[in-house]
This record gives structure tokens, C-alpha cells and sequence, in this order.
């Protein structure tokens, strides 16, 4: 059990305001009784972001969560990291203990936790090459993919992913079992993703299963579109709860209650 003492979480990022993770923890924490915990946000820019690191556990942080764009340098940051975090070469949770800093990255099993089959022997093309882009090719190898394509706006982006952690490089995606949409477009404007992307929406009949990192107050139109077809589909709100689940977990040692963290997830979703 966690001593009393260390009794702070919180999520670094610049910028952070939007992030639903203090409300998605802090519904946690209140379901299991840390009454005394709190999950807060910590606005912290890229140049100050190693000597915040290395404060927080004198502060009372027991670990935080990391966000773009420091999940790079929170692996760096790190004195210990599971070998997925550093396959990866990334990490979103930082667990303090004894003094030492230990890195791991949630997004990738939270993937593979989430999705609708099984991925061992199937086809995924990846849309990204930045870091859930990197995590999402590394979930889908480990787990047994057969074959992960990955198309990037900036191509040479792809290439250099590839050669790093596997899949291979797609000039323009034709159709897997799973589409994985780990690219910004549709952030700014959720209905807008088509325009930003290598596809248009009858193509999504080419993918047994659309998942889209994506999330805003409404579905993206990636996700309504593939709904519309009959396509399975995973959003972004599931994955975050997710990842979260899985960080909670190693913050607190106990089972998280995923139910008030989905509720409290959507309900700021639709609060934004
Ligand atoms: P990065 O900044 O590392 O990468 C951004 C990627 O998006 C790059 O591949 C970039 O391409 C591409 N991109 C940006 N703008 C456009 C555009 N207008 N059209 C096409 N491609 C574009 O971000 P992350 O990988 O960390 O995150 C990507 C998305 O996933 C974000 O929307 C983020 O919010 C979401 N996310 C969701 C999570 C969840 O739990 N649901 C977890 C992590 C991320 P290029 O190389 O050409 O610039």
C-alpha cells in the first residue's frame, strides 16, 4: 500500500489545460477512498521540465503522468524504465520510489488491451509518425502482427519509424484489419479529419477495425464514418481511460475503477 505521505499525482505537459486526466484520477482516487490523494495539472515548459522531474518526490508526488511534449524526456529522465518504454523510446507515466525515478509507457498495452480482437497474425497500417504513432507500431509488432504499414504526412518521418521500431513504410494505405489513426488531423476540427488524411470515407470498408487516438466533445468524423459502415471502431476517450487505468495501477497498487474514470473522462469531454 502507498504511504500516506505520497499523496500527489499529476500530468506534465505544455500546454496541459485541456487535459481530462485530473478528473478522470481524481474520480478514481474518491471510488477507492484515497480521500487524501489529489491528481493535479502541472503546466511545465520543455527547458524546465528535468528540474521539475526531480522535485516532485520531495514535494509529495508519488508519480505523474507525462504528455506531449515531454514523453521523450521523461524517459530520459528516468533512472529505471520497463523495456517497452525504452523500445519505444518513450514514456508516459513516472512512478517515484525509494528515490528513483521508473518509466513506463501505458499507451501501448493499452492498445492492445482495448482492441476488439486479437492482433496476433493480422495487418494494421498506422496514420502518424510522431510519438503514439512510434507507440501504436511497437503494441501492434509485440503483440504478433503480421504485417503494420505506416503512412506519414511528412514521409521521411515514416521511414525514420520504421527503421526504428518495425513496420514497414506505405505510400498510400489500401486496407488492413485495423486502421490506427495516430496522426493530429481532426484535433483541431474533429469533423475535418478526411481532408488531412491519405483516405476518404468508403475506404474504411477496407479496414476490419478503425481505431482513432483522436477524442473531442463529439465523435470524430474518422470514427462516425466507419460507425456508418458497419466498421468496428475503438475512439480516443477508451484509449485515454485506458493508459489511465494502467497508470493508476502502478501510482496507487490497486485495481482501478475504470467505470467513474470513463464517466468522468466523457463528462469533461462534453464539458470542453
Ligand atoms: P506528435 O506531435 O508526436 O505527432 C503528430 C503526428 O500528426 C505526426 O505524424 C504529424 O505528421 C501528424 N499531423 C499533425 N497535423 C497533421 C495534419 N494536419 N494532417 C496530417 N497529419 C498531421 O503527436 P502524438 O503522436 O503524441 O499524438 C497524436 C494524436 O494522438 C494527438 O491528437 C493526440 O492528442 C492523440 N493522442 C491520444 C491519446 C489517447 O489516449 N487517446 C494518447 C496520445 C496521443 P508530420 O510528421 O507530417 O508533422
Amino acid at each position: 500500500m502507498p504511504s500516506a505521505r505520497a499523496s500527489r499525482l499529476g500530468v506534465l505537459g505544455w500546454p496541459v489545460a485541456h487535459s481530462r486526466s485530473p478528473a478522470m484520477h481524481n474520480a478514481a482516487l474518491a471510488e477507492v477512498g484515497l480521500t487524501q490523494w489529489r491528481y493535479q495539472l502541472l503546466p511545465v515548459p520543455p527547458h524546465l521540465f528535468a528540474e521539475t522531474v526531480a522535485a516532485l518526490p520531495a514535494a509529495g508526488f508519488r508519480g505523474v503522468n507525462v504528455t506531449i511534449p515531454h514523453k521523450e524526456a521523461a524517459l530520459a529522465a528516468a533512472a529505471e524504465a520497463t523495456s517497452r518504454a525504452r523500445a519505444i523510446g518513450a514514456a508516459n507515466t513516472l512512478v517515484f520510489e525509494h528515490g528513483r525515478v521508473h518509466a513506463d509507457n501505458t499507451d501501448a498495452p493499452a492498445l492492445i488491451s482495448e482492441l476488439p480482437f486479437d492482433p496476433a497474425g493480422s495487418t494494421a497500417v498506422v496514420l502518424g509518425a510522431g510519438g503514439s504513432a512510434r507507440s501504436a507500431v511497437w503494441a501492434l509488432l509485440d503483440a504478433g502482427a503480421r504485417r503494420v504499414g505506416v503512412w506519414n504526412r511528412t514521409h521521411a518521418r515514416a521511414l525514420e519509424l520504421c527503421a526504428a521500431v518495425g513496420g514497414e513504410p506505405v505510400e498510400r494505405p489500401s486496407g488492413a484489419d485495423v486502421l490506427v489513426n495516430c496522426t493530429a488531423a481532426g484535433l483541431e476540427n474533429p469533423q475535418e479529419s478526411f481532408a488531412q488524411l491519405p483516405l476518404d470515407e468508403d475506404d474504411l470498408a477496407n479496414y476490419g477495425c478503425v481505431v482513432d487516438l483522436v477524442y473531442g466533445e463529439d465523435e470524430t468524423a474518422l470514427v462516425r464514418a466507419a460507425r456508418e459502415r458497419g466498421v468496428a471502431v475503438l475512439d480516443g476517450l477508451a484509449l485515454l481511460v485506458a493508459q489511465g487505468a494502467l497508470s493508476f495501477e502502478q501510482f496507487t497498487g490497486i485495481d482501478a475503477p475504470r467505470a467513474p474514470m470513463r464517466a468522468a473522462a466523457r463528462c469533461t469531454a462534453e464539458d470542453a
